[in-house]
């Protein structure tokens, strides 16, 4: 065991309704002041193997409890979450930086939710029946089989609860693979599970390097779907794995969004959302952080941005004050200053911030850059921190094609009050999710995914149950029993 945030976790693997360490261990420390919080069991092909073995050999019994035998227990699950969800706030925001705000207040009951609102959605899945001339179509949902759920590390908890909600609710079973550089709440989850009452088999986690136990979890045959959210470039090596083997894959990836505002938009409402895109050091996919402002209104906007974001005080995610914490390590603070670095270097220029903030050694201050070309990288690619691009645009087709420049289609909001444009920018826009006067409002009935290079596929209500189950139409002539 060890102790993070005052809380024992167990650093290990668990497959088969056991705790299994390995040799190979690797550090985690904590962004926060980079403290060492354990050494986590590094799996590689053997403890994938045994995973996915237990997973296999536990499907037939789970999928034969039906839907409401499994709703029993992930009911449990989900409650139990409830009752735990200070203590994993508190670990989730030690392991990775986020803030213990909405740690506690949002997104360990979203997770707890995640579990509930698919266990009671499998318990109504049905399709009308589709009456043909001949024979009449009945549309089931069976289990898939053995799920590869892969997460990353700036929510890892809540993602997997997205995932793992609807797989196990589906009938499927896990493993999980959570990220090495915030793999610890995900180890809870497992003693939640079991808890709850969820068998041995049916809910897997194995640790490790991206490349050495997610590379092989994703290549076996016995594997029927990869959910994966994460980084593109990923992504793309998760693809060729899963195409060798044919396994459907659901990919949740990165983005570069837009967010637009119309000279007629409430520009404080505006305003003050742009400023929650620095929120957590910006290390959210969904990030609108494309600001693209309508010229006859830029002037009194940017000065309100400025204002707004000033009120976002720096420093340790523990304190409940606190609005942007840090990023997650060394590495990938480097990451985001050689972005800011190189457009500086290309001509941009900070209307505020621009370097790393003083508070902390993986603390960068929140930054808004101008004077950025559309085809440059600081524009088209990901920085993945606190970091925001500033460009205006004179017409509604102008801001659309520049909301579309990118190689990305995850999001994109639009502030305006005229319901006409609203509508047609939301038609124009290439992106899963459009938010019109608000931002990351998530309905789980909800289709959520992106699209073009943020991701393949859509989960969320029935959607999630299309990807993780087996659909079959089962036609039967009319006249068969009569
Ligand atoms: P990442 O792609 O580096 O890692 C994500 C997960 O994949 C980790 O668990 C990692 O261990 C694993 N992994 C790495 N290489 C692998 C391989 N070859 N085979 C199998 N698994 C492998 O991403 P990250 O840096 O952890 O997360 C940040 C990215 O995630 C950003 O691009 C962000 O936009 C994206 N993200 C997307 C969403 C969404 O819902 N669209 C949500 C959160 C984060």
């Amino acid at each position: 065991m060890v102790t993070v945030a005052g809380v024992d976790v167990s650093p290990d693997h668990f497959i088969g309704g056991e705790r299994v360490g390995s040799t190979d261990r690797f550090a985690v420390e904590s962004p926060i002041d980079g403290h060492h919080l354990g050494d986590v069991s590094a799996g590689g092909s053997p403890e994938v193997e045994a995973a996915v073995d237990a997973a296999s050999a536990a499907f037939p019994r789970w999928a034969g409890l039906g839907p409401s035998g499994r709703g029993v227990i992930l009911d449990r699950f989900a409650s139990l979450i409830r009752q735990r969800s200070e203590e994993l706030a508190r670990v989730e925001t030690e392991d990775n930086g986020s803030l213990i705000l909405g740690n506690r207040k949002r997104i360990m009951s979203r997770s707890a939710h995640n579990i509930e609102f698919f266990a009671r959605w499998a318990t109504n899945l049905r399709h009308e029946p589709i009456e043909g001339k001949v024979a009449v179509n009945d549309v089931r949902y069976d289990p898939s089989g053995v799920a590869a759920l892969i997460v990353p590390w700036n929510a890892p908890f809540m993602l997997a609860t997205w995932k793992v909600g609807p797989a196990l609710a589906s009938g499927n079973t896990v493993v999980l693979k959570p990220p090495e550089w915030a793999p610890f709440t995900c180890s809870l989850m497992a003693d939640i599970a079991t808890e709850a009452g969820v068998p041995p088999g049916v809910f897997n986690v194995v640790q490790g390097l991206g490349e050495e136990a997610g590379a092989q979890l994703v290549a076996r045959r016995d594997v029927a779907r990869i959910s994966f959210t994460g980084s593109t470039d990923t992504a793309r090596s998760i693809g060729k794995s899963a195409a060798e083997n044919l396994t459907p894959v659901s990919f949740e990836l990165g983005g570069k969004s837009p967010f637009i505002v119309f000279a007629d938009a409430d520009l404080e409402a505006a305003a003050a959302t742009i400023a929650r895109q620095y929120v957590n050091a910006g290390q959210v996919c969904l990030a609108g952080t494309r600001i693209l402002a309508e010229s006859s209104v830029a002037e009194r906007l940017a000065p309100l941005i400025r204002l707004e974001t000033e009120r976002l005080p720096i420093g340790d995610p523990r304190d409940i004050s606190t609005r942007v914490g840090p990023l997650i390590t060394r590495e990938h603070f480097d990451r985001v200053s050689g972005f800011v670095e190189r457009s500086l270097a290309d001509g941009a220029t900070p209307m505020f911030g621009g370097s790393p903030s003083d508070f902390g050694s993986l603390y960068f201050t929140p930054t808004l850059l101008t004077d950025v070309r559309q085809d440059s990288e600081i524009v088209q690619r990901e920085v993945f921190g606190p970091v925001l691009t500033w460009q205006v645009f004179d017409t509604e087709e102008e801001a659309v094609k520049l909301a579309n420049d990118t190689p990305y289609g995850l999001a994109a909001m639009v502030y305006t009050t005229d319901p006409a444009r609203a509508n047609r920018v939301a038609d124009a826009i290439v992106a899963g999710t459009v938010w019109v006067n608000c931002f990351f409002v998530r309905d789980l009935a909800a289709p959520f995914g992106g699209t073009r290079e943020s991701g393949i596929g859509r989960e969320g209500g029935t959607w999630s149950f299309d990807f993780f189950c087996d659909i079959k139409n089962v036609s039967t002539r009319k006249d068969s029993f009569t």
